[in-house]
């Protein structure tokens, strides 16, 4: 099963990657979590991403393609994976064609959580992270039982640094010029399906394993 999850920044992709993950046993590889955690390092890469993420912009497509590129070539994508932010311009979507064919590898559907931009900010500024295990939480629509401590592996929770409303505004703009155009460009491909993503989080994941069963 190889997937790609799309959607606009705050749609919910990291939180239903997660719940397939759990379902289907196959990796999740989200770019944003390759910056963050380049960035965590330190390294040249790290730095260069910083600046693009703190600024609400994309990170450079040559800079991007090759970090996927690389990824998915390693071996335990070829059972499947859940690619989540990638592509995110039409250039990058090309270059994804040309990588998978290379690795005889199919698309199996492009999934497409779909999210009114009037509900995206506060799903963004609200949004909480563990920072031992990556899990996602949100103050009002997710919260973890005890205030700033995750649930599961008890690790303190950290909001991102362009969690905030004025980097999302310039997120969503630039959602809307460059990556809003794969929704056509998926479904000339006849692989796009999408899911109401304003629904509760366990509504939305029936509704993503149904439309992986059809
Ligand atoms: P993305 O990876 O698309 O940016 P996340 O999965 O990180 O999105 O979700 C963004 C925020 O919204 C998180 O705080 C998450 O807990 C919350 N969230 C995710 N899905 C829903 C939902 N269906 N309803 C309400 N809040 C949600
Ligand atoms: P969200 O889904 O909430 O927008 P991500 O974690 O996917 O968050 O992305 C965070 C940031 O990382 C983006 O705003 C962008 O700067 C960078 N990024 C992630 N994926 C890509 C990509 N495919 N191309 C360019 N930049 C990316
Ligand atoms: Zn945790």
């Amino acid at each position: 099963m190889h997937i790609l999850l799309m959607g606009p920044p705050g749609a919910g992709k990291g939180t239903q990657a997660a719940n397939l993950v759990k379902e289907f046993a196959i990796p999740h590889i989200s770019t944003g979590d390759i910056f963050r955690a380049a960035v965590k390092e330190g390294t040249e890469l790290g730095k260069q991403a910083k600046a693009c993420m703190d600024a609400g912009k994309l990170v450079p497509d040559e800079v991007t393609i090759g970090i996927v590129k690389e990824r998915l070539a390693k071996p335990d994508c070829a059972k499947g994976f859940i690619l989540d932010g990638f592509p995110r311009t039409v250039d990058q979507a090309d270059a994804l064609e040309k990588i998978l064919a290379d690795l005889q590898i199919k698309l199996t559907s492009v999934l497409n959580i779909n999210v009114p931009a009037a509900d995206l900010i506060a799903r963004a500024v609200g949004r909480r992270i563990c920072k031992k295990c990556g899990a996602t939480y949100h103050v009002r629509f997710n919260p973890s039982q005890k205030d700033g401590i995750c649930d599961t592996c008890g690790g303190v929770l950290y909001q991102r640094a362009d969690d905030s409303e004025a980097t999302m505004t310039s997120r969503l703009s630039v959602y809307d010029a460059q990556t809003k155009p794969l929704v056509d460009y998926y479904k000339k491909a006849g692989l796009y399906v999408e899911v109401d993503g304003r629904q509760a989080i366990d509504k939305v994941f029936a509704d993503v394993v149904q439309c992986l069963k059809d």
